[in-house]
């Protein structure tokens, strides 16, 4: 019997959901409503109603598109995990103080202000969004504090669509949020945590919700003793609410939990068969019978378009074999992915072809459904073109270098390592610089200020001419050195003016590379990163920035940081190709920074950074793959930067601080100088540094860039001599915690000037 027979039978009706819709609105609205906000040329009224707006505008899109249960909730002005703190009541007691408009304790929360440093933010698993991680102690209370959730299943309902809420649910909540305390755990919180979530779900069944998705995308992770088992209890608390739970999982597979879900007291199970395609089998068996199975087969991390022939067939294969019900969905929300295909004009037509946004992937789900549920005949033009597209990518001579391939195979050991040793480079670094004890630095961007964005865009639309251009820049990079020089920095660099985004301006230089205009992505709060499609073989036709490096020198007695992008970093902030492994990509990137090392170092640039700000976030979610991942994104790291003299010194910055349990590749990497992300932490990261006796020199930063607050002398010195007590102050370099691009000229100058006495105080002191 066939589906489309079963379906008129009436027998299963295959329905479609969407786990998260990308709020920042296919023209940026959302950032541009919050930056107004902030920069107080709008008021709070004004920026709810513009989120309103966007909101209803993505409901209509999903409804148009097809989509029978639309998310509600996944909306947020910052992040949907401060909202759920908002939700829970659970704000930290360091934010007690009265903030007279709402918005402001929000806020406040999640970008400090000029009395709190803000809550710290960290990477939504292996993606590059940000949440605000929830703060816990043993006195941490919750109440249901929030009404935001319930005015919006009220909104999405007078809109005439069937609202399905979302929340994080309670295992993942507090798992992802840290104590403040040494000693405590947190997941001794979940009995005073639940009945905030029963009263949340109770308040939900009262307004007419039937199905509610609660993410617990922890369940990828490999959870250490106490979680997993909490699992059962906890859901059987939640289990008798009104509501229908779909438990929502992500990024990868949960089949090691699988005996623990198959008790769960849940209506569905959301599977993400992207990352994980071998879960399917696992789940569609007969533990599984009593749930939903909802089946994540678009991929919500990536652009490609779907090969809709293979996925049906995938689904009738199950279909077939399973009498309970099925739903279709993208594998994760559509967070990750940008909103709108339709908006981009300027795409090559091939390539357009081959890629699907948000609204597109949603159309993929629907057209799948009604295969399923009205026969293959009824999505016949759909699979055709689909179909058609899936082969002009495979065939296409833009995607293949052979020249690009034989460099990769015949590389070998020497590409691969430094000449000698860190100890005798250093010895030929200190000969070549002779820098003070403690020498200050940056991370590398400048405030990017309206003018320099006009500028950069004027260029590009042909508004004004190169050699305009090249004088406005070059204005740039002579005002940031002359600033630089005047806060007596030791080791300047050229601001990075002619950037946009850090893995955008090296692959516009690139083969391999295309760009979108909107597809824009939220990474956190306001800010958004477009990144650019890999699509094809990588190679460096020519020098990409020693024009701008050289001439920087050339102003300055002081070394100038030459500024790269890292081959990881450009491989994970971008979309990348699916038809080959990532590690073959990596390569393929570091061939092309290599080339592009050796020309600076040519031009007389003696030190070269190369950020590798993802290298964290590429590591997969479980131990046991870890390995694979570290030994092909160290190898292309070394690859970069390895081809140069000992007295070259090479940088390297990396943000975010969970990096402890990675410390021996980092190590591994041999960067003569790594800066990286402290302040926030509090320089905890130090100490594993310490206990790993890194070998090389470690620029931990002292005041974090992401808030507007100008930090206080006190604290930074207190952050460096906690920093000296760890690590040997010879090895110790003075940076900010980040690039300052975001920043604006008062506030970067106020605070280097401190930062720059705050090293000559201690190095008066050591
Ligand atoms: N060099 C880059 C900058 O300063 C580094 C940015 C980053 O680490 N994300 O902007
Ligand atoms: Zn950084």
């Amino acid at each position: 019997m066939s589906v489309s027979q079963s379906a008129q039978q009436g027998a299963i009706m295959i329905l479609t959901h969407n786990l998260g819709f990308p709020r920042i609105g296919a023209q940026r609205e959302l950032k541009k409503a919050l930056e107004a906000y902030w920069n107080e040329k709008s008021t709070a009224e004004q920026l709810l109603a513009a989120a309103n707006s966007i909101q209803a505008a993505n409901w209509k899109i999903q409804q148009q598109a097809g989509i029978d249960l639309i998310p509600v909730g996944d909306f947020s002005l910052y992040d949907h995990v401060l909202d759920m703190t908002m939700l829970l009541g659970a704000i930290p007691r360091r934010f007690d103080a009265d903030y007279p408009k709402p918005l402001d304790l929000y806020f406040a929360m999640a970008r400090g202000n000029a009395k709190q440093p803000a809550m710290e933010m960290t990477k939504w698993f292996n993606t590059n969004y940000h949440y605000i991680v929830p703060e816990f102690d043993a006195d941490t209370e919750f109440k249901l504090a929030s009404t935001k959730l319930f005015e919006e299943i009220k909104a999405a309902q007078a809109c005439g669509i069937t609202p399905k809420p979302v929340l994080v649910g309670p295992l993942s909540y507090l798992y992802l949020g840290k104590e403040t305390i040494a000693g405590f755990d947190r997941l001794q919180l979940l009995p005073r945590l639940l009945p905030v979530y029963q009263q949340i779900l109770q308040e939900m069944a009262s307004l007419g919700v039937t199905w509610v998705q609660i993410d617990e995308p922890i369940l990828t992770l490999d959870l250490d003793h106490g979680w997993a088992e909490s699992f059962l209890p906890a859901y059987q608390t939640l289990a008798t609410t009104g509501c229908k739970l779909m438990l929502a999982t992500y990024f990868g597979s949960v089949t090691h939990h699988a005996a623990t879900l198959a008790t769960l007291p849940v209506a569905g199970l959301h599977l993400d068969l992207c990352r994980a395609p071998e879960q399917l089998d696992h789940f569609s068996g007969s533990d599984f019978t009593d749930k939903v199975l909802s089946l994540g087969i678009i991929d919500g991390r990536n652009i490609w378009r779907a090969d809709l022939s293979a996925k049906l067939k995938t689904l009738l294969h199950t279909l077939s074999a399973r009498k309970s019900p099925v739903w279709i969905a993208p594998s994760c929300s559509l967070l990750h992915c940008p909103v709108d295909l339709t908006q981009e004009s300027q795409l090559d037509a091939e390539i357009r072809n081959w890629l699907a946004f948000s609204v597109q992937k949603l159309q993929e789900i629907s057209t799948l459904a009604r295969g399923l549920n009205q026969g293959q005949a009824s999505i016949s033009a759909e699979l055709a073109s689909a179909d058609q597209a899936i082969q002009s990518r495979r065939e296409s001579t833009r995607i293949h270098n052979p020249v690009v391939r034989q460099r990769v195979a015949a590389l070998g050991a020497s590409d691969y390592a430094r000449s000698h040793s860190f100890t005798e480079r250093q010895k030929a670094q200190r000969q070549r610089f002779s820098l003070p004890l403690l020498p200050t630095t940056t991370i590398g961007s400048f405030p990017q200020t309206s003018a320099i964005r006009q500028t950069r865009a004027a260029f590009k639309k042909g508004d004004i001419s190169h050699l305009d251009y090249l004088a406005a820049m070059r204005a740039e990079i002579g005002d940031v050195i002359r600033k630089q020089e005047a806060l007596e920095l030791d080791v300047l660099v050229h601001g990075e003016p002619e950037r946009g985004d850090m893995v955008e301006y090296f692959g516009e230089q690139l083969w391999g590379y295309a760009f979108t205009e909107h597809g824009w992505v939220q990474s956190y709060g306001s800010r958004c990163v477009k990144p650019p499609i890999l699509y094809g073989d990588v190679h460096r036709p020519e020098a990409m920035t020693v024009e701008w490096l050289a001439y920087a020198q050339s102003l300055t007695k002081k070394p100038v940081k030459g500024m790269l992008t890292g081959p990881v970093t450009m491989l994970m902030w971008s979309f990348v190709r699916d038809d080959q492994p990532h590690a073959q990509t990596a390569l393929q990137l570091a061939l092309a920074i290599r080339d592009e090392v050796r020309d600076l170092e040519k031009a007389g640039i003696g030190m070269i950074q190369i950020d590798e700000p993802a290298f964290r976030e590429g590591l997969p979610l479980r131990k046991a793959e870890w390995q694979d991942y570290l030994d092909w994104a160290v190898k292309a790291f070394r690859v970069a930067s390895a081809n140069v003299q000992d007295e070259t010194q090479i940088h390297t910055h990396m943000c975010y601080s969970e990096f402890h349990d990675i410390l021996p590749a980092i190590a591994a990497l041999d960067a003569d100088v790594i800066t990286i992300e402290t302040s926030r932490s509090r320089m905890e990261l130090l100490d594993a540094f310490a206990k790993f006796s890194y070998p090389n020199e470690i620029g931990p930063g002292v005041y974090d860039i992401h808030s507007p607050r100008i930090p206080d002398a006190a604290e930074m010195l207190a952050l460096l001599q906690k920093a000296a007590a760890t690590i040997d102050p010879r090895h110790l370099w003075v940076n900010p915690d980040c690039g300052l691009k975001t920043r604006n000229w008062p506030e970067t100058s106020a605070a280097l000037e401190k930062m720059v006495n705050c090293a000559k105080n201690m190095r008066g002191i050591l």
